[in-house]
């Protein structure tokens, strides 16, 4: 029986529930008026206290992704658009993966760490290695990381992970650092939780690959993974350990996208219904090719446009969550879906064990990587991309320092405060990036960006601190934060 404040996987996610949501989809996917409808429920409204969206039920947004009149499609993109403008502004933020090991004893058919790879090359970061890579991506100006492991209690335990968590932030090297660590590791204890909530970790990221329990266990044949009840449960005992910022997503091409769309929204709405806080990030990678992976045996792969579709209809449904796209999607792609709802995107991205320290911006070790990553840019050419299309990468990470985690971050998007505090914080970490790591093309762009943005901040006394701050970094003060 479906009952999204369960703790149960197959209750909160129930099979039938999503079923019953995708002929009720179908059946009204030419319905203009309930269509029309669902829209204006959608719509950013002004209130006391602010901005506010009211969202939508997973029902409600099957609906939308289900619809294929153009029309509706050109409004759903430009609810999107507006919804991402009220809440996240032009601002995009930058990360990087960091991988720490690519030892793994789970067998996903997708991922090519699988246990049964035996032609991989097998490889785990030492703590002189973590060192070494933190510095090559502090020299690129990154400030946030998500580390990635594969899932191997021998090689990787917890204390591993840990010991490279304070590793990480432990690097001062030049005018870096490393300020915000989000971890996408195996499903574990509460305990564990516990655990890299004490280390400082900001998001706690896991993919849940597919919704669809039958196919998820063929997917993941052995291993820990192959428990679908305790990967689906992860978030929970996340959240039960005090990570109030978990990170959801489906591998998009394992099964059918409607399906995991409707079950993507009913696990945001579980956590929203148990914890009283929904995901603060989804994630919604694509499958590509790797090692000894085909992409094209999988049946499920979706297009471009489909793919811009969901981003749209999830920036709707869920208007307060950050949505990540990374470097498996190309740069025609990324620019695409950028508009549409994502907030955050990952740059010059290596998803190699060791794939930074040691290698020239066009060199590329292949031999542990995990997947081929499309948009091979250097972080300063995504940067400047980004600006040129007007908007400004942010390398912030204030919000979790600050402690404005969980309902405390969704209340300060509520407030409509974000242009007085992540706008700022977005140009004065920007005006870093500039100061210490731009090409002089960067440069020049990113100066008279920061000029004119200054000049949005609403409130006077705000602004006014901005500006001097921003004189101080060119200074060589750093770290300020609103
Ligand atoms: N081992 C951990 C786990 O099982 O969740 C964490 C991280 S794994 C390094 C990160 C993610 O990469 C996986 O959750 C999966 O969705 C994605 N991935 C695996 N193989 C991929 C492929 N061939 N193409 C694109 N993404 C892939």
């Amino acid at each position: 029986m479906y009952n999204p404040k369960s703790l149960k996987a197959e209750e909160f996610i129930d099979n039938q529930e999503i079923l019953d949501t995708l002929e009720y989809a179908e059946q009204n996917k030419h319905n203009r008026e309930l269509i029309e409808q669902i829209l204006e429920k959608a719509k950013p409204r002004k209130t006391a206290r602010g901005v506010e969206c009211s969202g939508l039920s997973h029902r409600e947004a099957s609906v939308l992704l289900a619809c294929d009149i153009p029309e509706m499609t050109e409004k759903m993109y430009s609810l999107a658009k507006e919804i991402k403008q009220a809440f996240y502004g032009n601002r995009i933020v930058m990360f990087a993966p960091l991988y720490l090991s690519n030892y793994c004893v789970n067998q996903c058919v997708y991922c090519p760490y699988h246990h049964q790879n035996k032609h991989i090359a097998r490889k785990k970061l030492t703590q002189e290695e973590v060192a070494k890579e933190v510095i090559a991506l502090q020299d690129m100006g990154h400030k946030r990381l998500a580390i990635e492991a594969g899932e191997d209690p021998v090689n990787n335990p917890i204390e591993y992970i840990l010991e490279c968590i304070k590793t990480i932030y432990s690097i001062k090297h030049k005018n870096g650092a490393i300020r915000r660590v989000n971890v996408n590791i195996a499903a574990t204890t509460v305990e564990n939780y516990r655990k890299l909530k004490d280390a400082g970790i900001g998001t706690y990221i896991l993919f849940q690959e597919t919704y669809h329990k039958e196919s998820y266990e063929k997917l993941h044949p052995a291993g820990p993974k192959h428990n679908y009840a305790y990967h689906t449960e992860a978030m929970d005992r996340a959240m039960e350990g005090s990570i109030d910022d978990v990170g959801l997503g489906v591998l998009f091409g394992l099964e059918l996208y409607k399906y995991e769309f409707a079950g993507l929204l009913m696990h945001a709405e579980h956590l929203e219904a148990v914890h009283g806080v929904g995901p603060h990030t989804i994630s919604v990678p694509r499958i590509k090719r790797a090692d000894d992976i085909d992409p094209t045996v999988f049946d499920n792969g979706i297009d471009d446009d489909t793919f811009a579709k969901i981003i749209a209809c999830i920036r709707i449904a869920v208007p307060y969550t950050g949505m990540i796209v990374s470097t498996r999607e190309s740069e025609a792609c990324r620019n695409k879906v950028i508009s549409l709802g994502i907030s955050q995107i990952s740059g010059a991205s290596r998803t190699s064990v060791g794939g930074y320290a040691g290698y020239t911006a066009e060199e590329r070790p292949h031999d542990t990587e995990q997947f081929d990553v499309s948009d091979q840019r250097s972080l300063d050419e995504v940067v400047r991309w980004l600006m040129e299309l007007g908007y400004i990468p942010s390398f912030c990470t204030a919000c979790y320092r600050e402690g404005r985690t969980g309902d405390r971050f969704m209340s300060l998007c509520k407030t409509g405060q974000i242009q007085n505090c992540c706008h700022p914080n977005a140009l004065m970490t920007l005006k870093e990036f500039l100061e210490d790591y731009a090409s002089p093309e960067t440069v020049e762009i990113g100066e008279k960006l920061i000029k004119q943005e200054l000049e949005k901040i609403p409130n006077p006394t705000a602004r006014k601190k901005a500006t001097e701050y921003i004189e101080n970094i060119h200074e060589g003060k750093r770290d300020f934060r609103f």
